[in-house]
């Protein structure tokens, strides 16, 4: 075991501080990541409120919060060959699976039916708690680290790892590209990249947002149309327009109203979490034999997928770079939506305090 030093709730509603734990020593198989930098999930926040206790398994505290870790490899165990010390990586929303249910053997590590180790919040497959990335470092086995862009700044590339997968991958599956309208709901920190990859795909991109407040920022991020969706004109307006809509609004919001803007076999592919159920009319589906889904992250070989193509095409994340000392006020302004778009925590402000 070695000594890592972080940021953690001590129990759940507590506001962070800092925190001391042990990491495994590296096994031969694991690497050992400095980080640099971690991404700041509103997944974090409801976990370190402990706001998910209906759906997963008790909270684990302390808890050290974090899922979007961008670092440098800095120790190798003897029989990694897939990164070397010095190269800059990633670690996302998991840490490792069984690697032989058939989800993790056909690259759906996130969906393991036997047990994803997610990267905090969490127990490994010894029953260890694991901890994030709001930390000085990380252990962890080599095929679940990532390779992170080389021509892109590395701090703007940390929020791929949750927010970017998370979009790119319905984006993918139901075939989002030239000729196919798709519409964001909600421009936050998972919109934005929706609306980013989205354009970069080259699809036809149409924002739907709450008021008209965010419409210049969505034509720069690459959208080709925005609409208010506090004006109800905009409903009938855009009746069985899209092929997809992806819903990242984890607040209550009538998804019926939204399947009605779907072509006949339109996809809305649900990706925010509201905490409460939301009721769908079975008319809102078969009246144009319509589907909704939802989504979660993506696996390994997505994830690096997903990475190399925002290297090829110059997508990275809008941020706001925070020292870990401000991490109890970015959680404020998070819940507030008052950032533009994601919140990075500059792990060289550890032990600065
Ligand atoms: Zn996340
Ligand atoms: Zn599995």
């Amino acid at each position: 075991m070695s000594k890592s030093k972080g940021y953690a709730a001590l129990k759940a509603m507590s506001p962070l501080a800092p925190y001391t734990f042990e990491r495994r020593q590296p096994r031969e198989h694991d690497v050992v990541i400095d980080i640099k930098y971690c991404g700041i999930c509103h997944s974090d926040i409801h976990q370190a409120r402990d706001e998910w206790s209906e759906y997963q398994e008790e909270a684990i505290f302390p808890m050290v919060p974090g899922h979007e870790i961008a670092g440098d490899v800095s120790e190798v165990g003897a029989k990694v060959t897939k990164h070397k010390v010095g190269d800059k990586v990633g670690v996302g929303c998991f840490v490792d699976s069984c690697r032989t249910c058939p989800e993790c053997r056909s690259g759906l590590e996130q969906y393991c039916s036997v047990k994803t180790v997610w990267t905090y919040n969490a127990r490994d497959n010894e029953g260890s708690p694991t901890y994030g990335g709001y930390s000085d470092r990380i252990v962890v086995d080599e095929s679940y680290a990532l390779r992170m862009p080389k021509n892109l700044p590395l701090d703007a590339c940390a929020p791929l790892l949750c927010a970017g997968i998370t979009l790119y991958s319905p984006l993918k599956h139901w075939k989002a590209g030239p000729g196919k309208k798709i519409a964001i709901v909600g421009l936050g920190g998972l919109g934005h990249m929706g609306v980013k990859l989205g354009h970069a795909l080259c699809a036809e991109v149409t924002v739907l947002s709450q008021s008209l407040r965010k419409q210049d920022d969505a034509k720069r991020l690459g959208a080709d149309h925005f609409y208010a969706t506090s004006d109800p004109a905009t409903f009938t307006k855009l009746t069985r327009s899209f092929d997809l809509v992806l819903n990242t609004v984890s607040a209550q919001i009538d998804w019926n109203q939204y399947l009605s803007l779907l072509k006949v076999d339109g996809s809305m592919v649900v990706v925010g979490l509201p905490e409460k159920d939301i009721p769908v009319g079975a008319f809102s589906l078969t009246g144009g034999r319509r589907s909704l889904a939802g989504s979660a992250i993506g696996g390994i070989r997505e994830t690096q997928e997903m990475l190399d193509f925002c290297d090829a095409h110059g997508v990275a994340c809008d941020i706001e770079v925070v020292p870990i000392q401000k991490v109890n006020g970015a959680y404020e302004r998070v819940l507030k939506s008052d950032v533009r778009y994601r919140f990075v925590i500059d792990m060289a402000t550890l032990g600065k305090d």
